[in-house]
């Protein structure tokens, strides 16, 4: 059987297998899917065409018996012949002395080594394949304990003995429809391929088959997840909502107005809601959070807004406190800095119901908070809280209907990834009379003529953010890099104008202070790092200089730059960096070119990788194995098409065109699969 042990096959005892598991490979299916990393490209190059100190592949026959010179300690020198064509070479590997045994004369080598063109020489590195025809030899990431010529030999041993056990296991019309090869074959493939081709067509099946299987099983949860009996039913008051949307100051942006309705589906809707709320910062997510919580309140639950930093969660109070009328909507604050009398009675208005709405940090999901009926809960900037924190929120309610909300504009293929259970409304539209917020970059020997000419911005009344990165993680090297440019802009501005100083190791009261001094335009210019990341509204604050820029990921940048331009003058962001190298250059250019969220983050995907875009590394976005979300992402969309469709078949798992899939994907009865 493909799950028994490795051990089974010849030649794999306890120590063996030990190292195989140190791979990963613990079963034959393990075995037979260690797949390469890369293969390497044989090529019979001529020896008359090899440059001296080339690195080439060379493949003959071997002449002569290899003969093992040791001297001193561990030092050893293997020599042999080989000869391609009628031309004989020599074959040199120092400290390699156990290659002996594969030098057979008679037999066919494939060795990499550095060409000697004067001694007629390959000075020996690896041999790639012994008694093999393969054009294209796989490499594995191998350890010092499984060689590569060991992982070969026990793949092809795996495969005579258990290759016809290979069950295929996507139904026949996907294989048709996308000419996949079988599944057995494919196998063979990604470890053996003839040429190119067979490569490329092993790979698409086997990536297709990673991307479906996922997209299965995230379906599958979001079926679970949003089945009816799980959800609540928010019967809210369509009149009264219609009433206060009427009210507010300004009248929604077609955008606005279809993801409202979404969302209001929705709550509605007995399934349960689990959305994530996609919007480039300064689209006016926040009005819609309202407008959602406030339809919460009029059907009588409760709802809860949850924000990452003090600052962002008063922020959002006094946002909803112009957009609530207090005697009808009861607000509240839940943070750690909420001092302990307040918080009882906190506690107490949501236990028994008297408040309608609580905004918070992680304070909302500390034990003794209980609500009385929670019907929603929206997570501001999303990606920073674990998934553990989410779910224990969600599960203080009865399954309260869930809405994300996110600034930073993830990826299409990283969102259905990362949130493949969810559904997703965007809002890809900003409220009119915007501005674009001017971008450029300048070197760090321009900061002073621009700092000058920041004074003129600064002369018409308007006020300025300078952010300083993280440096390393330090929050002692933060503060003091922010501090040193702190003091430097008071040299330059001081006393024409306010200079303030805002870092994280500052109380949260000494923060709020002077966020509140920057508001009423006590200061003029805020010396910051990254705290102010997220949702500061300051519409007087025209300029923003970013320091060492290129510490930032092009995502954060541009949430930081959204900052900016929230009033109606013109605004200006100033990247001030000199980045060591060409992608870094490159990323600079994106930023001064476009405005556009989702554009810049599918570039920093591109640039960086998924794992560094938004830390996505911490919130689970699965590794696969073969698939790349960026070179795959074609696959990937296909793939999840495919498998929201045999979701929406009555049964499928029932159908016997599905069993081999179902088995797979754990569905075996519609009431226990995933659990
Ligand atoms: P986000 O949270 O998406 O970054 P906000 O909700 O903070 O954006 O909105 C940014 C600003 O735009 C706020 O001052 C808000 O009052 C305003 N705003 C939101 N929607 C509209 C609209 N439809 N028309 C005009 N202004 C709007
Ligand atoms: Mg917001």
């Amino acid at each position: 059987m493909l799950s028994e042990s490795i051990e089974v096959l010849p030649g794999v005892g306890p120590k063996r297998a030990q190292n195989l598991q140190a791979l990963g490979i613990v079963t034959i299916e393990d075995l037979l899917r260690y797949y390469p990393f890369r293969y390497e490209d044989i090529q019979e190059k001529n020896l008359l065409e090899i440059n001296d100190q080339e690195k080439v592949t060379l493949k003959g026959v071997v002449t002569s018996p290899a003969v093992l010179n040791r001297y001193g300690y561990k030092k050893s020198r293997l020599q042999f012949r080989m000869m391609q064509d009628h031309a004989v070479f020599a074959v040199s590997f120092f400290n390699q002395p156990y290659l002996k045994d594969k030098v057979e004369v008679g037999e066919e080598l494939a060795v990499y080594g550095k060409w000697d063109a004067k001694r007629k020489a390959l000075n020996g590195m690896k041999i790639l394949g012994s008694k093999q025809t393969e054009e294209f030899a796989p490499i594995y990431h191998v350890s010092k304990a499984v060689r590569q010529s060991t992982l070969v030999e026990l793949i092809k041993v795996a495969f005579e003995k258990y290759g016809d056990q290979i069950e295929e296991n996507l139904p026949n019309y996907l294989i048709e429809k996308y000419r996949l090869l079988p599944r057995a074959e494919a196998m063979v493939a990604m470890h053996f391929p003839k040429d190119p081709e067979a490569s490329h067509q092993a790979k698409r099946r086997v990536v297709f088959e990673e991307f479906f299987l996922f997209q299965m099983r995230m379906q599958g949860l979001k079926e679970k997840d949003q089945s009816e009996k799980n959800g609540l039913a928010i019967l809210y008051d369509v009149d009264r909502l219609k009433e206060f949307t009427n009210r507010l100051p300004f009248e929604l942006t077609a955008a606005q107005k279809r993801v409202t309705n979404e969302i209001c589906y929705d709550l509605r809707s007995p399934r349960h809601m689990q959305r994530l709320l996609q919007g480039d910062v300064g689209s006016g997510k926040t009005v819609v959070a309202a407008i959602a919580l406030y339809a919460t309140m009029t059907a009588g639950f409760q709802g809860a807004l949850m924000v990452p930093t003090e600052i962002l969660a008063q922020q959002h109070l006094e946002s909803l406190l112009q957009l609530f009328d207090p005697l009808e909507v009861s607000v509240a604050l839940l943070t750690g800095s909420t001092k302990t009398k307040a918080r009882k009675a906190i506690l107490a208005g949501l236990a028994n119901g008297e408040i309608d709405v609580v905004i918070g940090t992680h304070a909302l999901i500390q034990d003794d908070v209980t609500f009385q009926q929670l019907g929603l809960v929206i997570t501001d900037e999303q990606h920073r809280f674990g998934v553990n924190q989410r779910k224990i929120l969600r599960e203080k309610g009865l399954k309260p209907d869930v809405l994300f909300m996110t600034a930073t504009p993830i990826p299409r293929t990283l969102a259905i990834t990362a949130y493949g259970e969810m559904d997703v409304s965007i809002i890809d539209q900003m409220p009119a009379g915007r501005i674009p917020v001017k971008t450029s970059w300048i070197k760090p020997n321009q900061l002073e003529t621009t700092l000058d000419w920041a004074r003129q911005e600064l002369a018409q009344g308007h006020q300025m953010y300078v952010i300083c990165p993280l440096i390393e993680e330090s929050e002692a090297l933060d503060v003091k890099n922010a501090t040193e440019i702190y003091q430097h802009l008071q040299t330059v501005f001081a006393p024409d104008y306010e200079v303030a100083l805002l870092h994280g190791k500052m109380k949260n009261q000494a923060k709020e202070a002077i966020m509140e001094e920057f508001k009423e335009n006590k200061s003029q210019i805020l010396v910051s790092t990254t705290v102010i990341e997220v949702g500061v509204n300051v519409p007087n604050a025209t300029v923003m200089f970013i320091m060492d820029a290129d510490r930032f990921g092009l995502a954060q940048l541009h949430q930081l730059r959204g900052r900016v331009g929230r009033g109606s003058e013109a605004s200006y962001c100033i990247l001030v960096a000199s980045p060591k190298n060409e992608m870094g250059k490159e990323r600079m250019k994106i930023m001064t070119e476009t405005n556009n969220g989702f554009l810049l983050s599918e570039k920093d995907l591109e640039l960086r990788g998924p794992g560094e875009v938004f830390g996505f590394r911490q919130s689970g976005l699965p590794q696969f194995v073969i698939g790349d979300l960026v070179n795959d992402a074609t696959i990937l969309e296909v793939a999840r098409e495919e498998a929201k469709k045999v979701w929406q078949i009555h049964d499928w798992p029932m159908l016997p065109e599905f069993q081999a899939l179902a088995k797979v994907v754990g569905v075996t009865d519609e009431e226990t699969y995933f659990d």
